[in-house]
């Protein structure tokens, strides 16, 4: 296959190539449909508080299944939806299942925060906080039921642009926490944990995997829980699918975990169906 890419450059692309871009274009092109029609959902995974064994948190993971394409997963969906702007509308229908479920759970006298992942861009043009504030009005939330997730790519960002923190802080004040996800993965620097307004950190669970296989990588984890520890933060394990790894981390001293272990994410009805 070849194509013109303009200029007299000519590329030539493998089938497989092909495959990938011909699926992403169907994906950028069918998501505003999808969205209007509601077809996308959100699933809830629970996290364990280790002091108390309860589901404190349940974090919103988005799916899409579509008849043609199959399931779309959000590592495919997010980055087509941040670079085509429906980023926020995906961010929008979330945040506002996610204030539901979490009005919905409190009403079957099961109090939990639930937690959203979030994209840097949804906070372009000082958008979020307006936008939760709405969602959280219109669907009687109470803000301190629902938390943000960032990545370190975030807040890489966040550093780079004073009207992101703003907000985060604004946000904050309102009574929403945020947490640092996939930790150690990214750009992590010390500065802006310091700097921005986290009060959680999850460690990311390519750490948790190799943990009980790689005796350098115990290390690392139990340098990571002992700088968070230090700091402040609320210190979150995903990615736990065995029970050694699960007493291990416990011992370790982490505040809560997440995990296949303790619950793979399911639909809000499976959730109420085992309260
Ligand atoms: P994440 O926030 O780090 O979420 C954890 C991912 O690991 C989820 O994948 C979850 O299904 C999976 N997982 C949970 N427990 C285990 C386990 O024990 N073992 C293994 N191997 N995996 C586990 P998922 O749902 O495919 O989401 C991938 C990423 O996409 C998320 O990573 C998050 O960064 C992003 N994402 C998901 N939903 C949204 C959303 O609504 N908005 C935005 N902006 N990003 C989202
Ligand atoms: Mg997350
Ligand atoms: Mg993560
Ligand atoms: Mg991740």
């Amino acid at each position: 296959n070849i194509t013109d890419q303009g200029g007299g450059k000519i590329a030539c692309l493998s089938t497989e190539s092909h495959v990938i871009l011909n699926r992403r274009s169907k994906i950028d092109k069918k998501m505003l449909t999808a969205l209007d029609h509601r077809n996308l959902q959100v699933v809830y995974q629970p996290q364990m508080d280790i002091a108390t064994g309860e589901t404190t948190v349940y974090e919103a993971l988005v799916r899409w299944q579509d008849e043609e394409l199959g399931y779309i997963m959000p590592d495919e969906l997010i980055p087509i939806a941040e670079e085509n702007g429906h980023i926020h509308a995906i961010g929008a229908f979330v945040i506002e299942e996610a204030a539901k479920m979490a009005v919905t759970l409190s009403n079957k006298k099961h109090d939990a925060i639930i937690s959203v992942n979030t994209s840097v861009r949804e906070f372009n043009n000082s958008q979020m906080h307006e936008k939760l504030t709405n969602i959280l009005e219109k669907t009687k939330c109470p803000s301190n039921k629902i938390q943000l997730e960032i990545t370190e790519k975030f807040a890489l960002q966040a550093e780079q642009e004073h009207s992101i923190v703003l907000q985060m802080k604004k946000l904050q004040e309102d009574g929403i926490q945020f947490t640092l996800d996939d930790f150690g993965t990214g750009y992590a620097s010390f500065r802006y944990m310091q700097s921005l307004p986290i009060s959680k950190v999850k460690i990311d669970k390519v750490f948790i995997q190799s943990l009980l296989t790689m005796p350098k990588n115990k290390k690392l984890v139990e340098g990571m829980i002992l700088f968070s520890k230090t700091m402040g933060f609320y210190v979150v394990a995903e990615g736990v699918e065995s029970e050694e790894q699960f007493e291990l981390l416990k011992e370790m001293g982490v505040d809560a975990v997440q995990g296949y272990y303790i619950g793979a994410p399911v639909t809000a009805e499976e959730i109420f169906q085992n309260l």
